[in-house]
């Protein structure tokens, strides 16, 4: 292994530019070359490729966002475009390629290791759906910036004695809601893994305003539905004034958290060992706060266990 790429692919999410910075400086302390792939797979395909150096990662670690820059590419999903890019990886003599997204981008890069790349996948994304692993790079600052807005619309929705309905992102995982709404003691979370009951939810609410509960908080997770569509619910049902917030893609932004940027430096440095043993179609993680890897079929086949205590304890502890 003499040349490696980077690339960075679907959603972005905050430390990734910290993951970048780590793969790319343990790379070149190991002596190998790096070349930056810019767009995803996108620019894989059309050959956006640079050379990257110590300082091509400079003062980007308390960065959002991701100086390769993102995209979704289409062509990808089909086999010819899939060939294409293994041409393109031999033309810039790029032997491993190191990708860092969700599951959609691990799919390509166990699909491109099919056609005999040494490929690693580095889990980035917000959402904390990846079941190999226990956390993903952008989770936890993403959790600290809804748990910042929560906080924000507790205060106005306690002086105006309101409902208040957070969706919040995750897609069909509830692990942004869940540990949100256990952080910021909201009265109920509702997240894809478990649903929920809208007479019971309403029954909650107006038995917390009998007992003199100042606010009503339901975080809730994108993939269960519209908040806008559950706040009218409510007020129908209670005849509580009930207000929707939409935190949206503000969760994606922001300076990544400590947690996160040591997470992106310990799994950047396993990705590179990972290509230096040799691996061909691997991802890395961490369990148990341990660094691991493991083939990436495997990974993308684990199912994931829901945190049941966790939700118990949200519950619990919420009324
Ligand atoms: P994420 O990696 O955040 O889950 P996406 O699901 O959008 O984001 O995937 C990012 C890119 O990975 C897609 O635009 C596509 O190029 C590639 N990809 C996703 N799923 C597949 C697939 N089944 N086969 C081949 N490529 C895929």
């Amino acid at each position: 292994m003499k040349t490696i790429g980077i690339l960075t692919s679907g959603g972005d999410a905050p430390g990734m530019n910290a993951a970048i910075r780590a793969v790319v400086r343990t790379a070149l302390d190991k002596g190998l070359k790096v070349m930056g792939i810019q767009r995803g797979y996108s620019g894989l395909i059309n050959g956006e490729i640079f050379e990257m150096n110590r300082h091509s990662v400079s003062d980007i670690i308390h960065r959002g966002g991701t100086i390769l820059r993102t995209a979704r590419c289409e062509e990808f999903r089909t086999e010819e475009g899939r060939k294409r890019a293994a041409k393109v990886l031999k033309v810039f003599g790029i032997d491993g390629l190191v990708v860092i997204g969700g599951d959609g981008s691990f799919t390509g890069a166990r699909l491109l290791s099919e056609l005999g790349v040494s490929a690693v996948g580095i889990p980035g994304t917000i959402d904390n759906d990846l079941a190999y692993t226990q956390y993903t790079i952008g989770f936890d600052t993403a959790l600290n910036t809804v748990l910042d807005a929560i906080n924000k619309i507790r205060d106005t929705s306690t002086s105006h004695e309101r409902v208040s309905v957070v969706e919040v992102m995750g897609r069909n995982c509830g692990d942004i809601a869940l540990y949100a709404g256990l952080a910021g003691g909201a009265e109920s979370v509702i997240i894809p893994e478990k649903g929920y009951n809208l007479n019971e939810l309403c029954r909650n609410i107006l038995e917390g305003k009998l007992r003199g509960k100042m606010h009503n908080l339901i975080v809730l997770a994108e993939g269960v539905g519209g908040a806008e569509e559950l706040a009218k619910k409510i007020e129908e049902v209670t005849g509580i004034i009930t207000r929707a917030t939409i935190l949206g893609h503000i969760q994606r932004g922001g300076s990544p958290s400590a947690f996160d940027r040591v997470l992106a430096a310990r799994l950047g440095a396993k990705a590179i060992e990972v290509l230096l043993e040799g691996k061909k179609a691997r991802v890395v993680g961490i369990r148990d706060g341990k660094v691991i890897d493991q083939d990436i079929n495997e990974a993308l086949s684990t199912k994931r266990e829901f945190d049941e205590e966790l939700f118990d304890i949200a519950r619990a502890l919420s009324y």
